[in-house]
């Protein structure tokens, strides 16, 4: 194996050690805690899962966490409400409604009901234009991850051939979206691409965002890219146990390229990190207060 291994979950120790510091600091200096409120909409254990770490992480570092936890037959009208009184809270600085949402309920009128800059997703159709004209937006969280591992690694990305596999509006988009933005020549494939194998070798950079289990096999990879897995999928593994696998096959890509995530402890953990920062960032912004570089886009 040569690749050399970006750490995520200890870079994402990083990001919030420094949200924690910025917190404090805006206590201090203006009795400001910044304050993220998470919706959940129903009973799905993964989203369960993700919202308590979220509520845990955020009151780790200093800052106020508001759950409200609706049933899943809750109405649209309902839902709607409860997002125009966080819109209305000074208290909340970041709303984030957990998805998917029940199948009765339209995900992007609700998304779109949440005030822009608490968006702290970045999903909400305004911050999508801001990020797609280059202006200042809030970040979806997981694009956003990529991007600060990827910059921590290379510093600057400039003129790098990127290869983004997946256009969900929640990753693939806002990460090729990013990456142009920093002046990569960037390439999105998706599910109707013809021949994947030579699109991806071609790349500086690769980020893999399907959710197949390790589609990516190492001979896809040119010698020395950069590899970022955002994939987590549940197999079978020995003895019958569930393992959390990416979308890259780990072994085989890690002989070849320069850089590799690993999964879990690579995007992942960086996920929530941003979100923490992006909570912040919304509560300067909505504060007249100076932004931290060190989590911006
Ligand atoms: P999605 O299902 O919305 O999108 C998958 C994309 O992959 C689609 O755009 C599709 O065109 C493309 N695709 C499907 N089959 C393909 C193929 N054979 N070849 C090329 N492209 C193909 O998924 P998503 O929400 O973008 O998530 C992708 C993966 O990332 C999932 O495994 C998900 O669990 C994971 N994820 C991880 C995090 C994290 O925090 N690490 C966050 C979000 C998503």
């Amino acid at each position: 194996m040569s690749a050399d291994v970006i750490d995520g979950k200890a870079f994402a120790g990083r990001v919030r050690e420094k949200v924690a510091a910025h917190v404090a600091q805006m206590k201090a200096d203006h009795n400001i805690t910044p304050g993220l409120a998470v919706v959940l909409v129903g009973e799905d254990p993964a989203s369960q899962v993700y919202v308590r770490s979220k509520g845990k992480q955020t009151v780790e570092a200093g800052m106020n966490s508001y759950e409200h936890k609706l049933d899943a037959d809750t109405s649209e009208e309902v839902l709607l409400a409860m997002i125009d009184k966080l819109n209305a809270d000074p208290a909340v600085h970041g709303i984030l409604v957990q998805l998917p949402l029940p199948s009765h309920l339209d995900e992007d009128l609700v998304i779109n009901r949440i005030a822009p800059e608490k968006d702290v997703d970045g999903f909400h159709i305004s911050n999508v234009g801001l990020l797609g004209t280059g202006q200042k937006s809030m970040v979806p969280c997981t694009p956003l991850g990529c991007l600060l591992m990827l910059r921590d690694y290379h510093g600057s990305l400039s003129g790098m051939n990127a290869v983004v596999i997946g256009r969900s509006n929640i990753v693939g988009k806002p990460m090729a979206q990013l990456l142009l933005n920093d002046s990569c020549t960037v390439t999105i494939a998706h599910s109707r691409t013809k021949n994947l194998a030579d699109v991806v070798r071609g790349a500086d950079i690769v980020v893999a965002a399907v959710g197949r289990p390790e589609m990516v096999p190492g001979d896809w990879i040119k010698k020395g890219a950069s590899v970022i897995d955002v994939g987590i999928n549940r197999i079978e593994g020995e003895g019958g146990k569930t393992k959390l696998v990416g979308d890259v096959d780990y072994e085989s890509c890690a002989s070849v390229a320069g850089a590799i995530t690993p999964v879990p402890g690579g995007v992942g953990p960086m996920t929530i990190a941003c979100l923490l920062a992006n909570t912040v960032t919304a509560c300067c912004r909505i504060n007249g207060l100076p932004e931290s570089e060190d989590f911006s886009s």
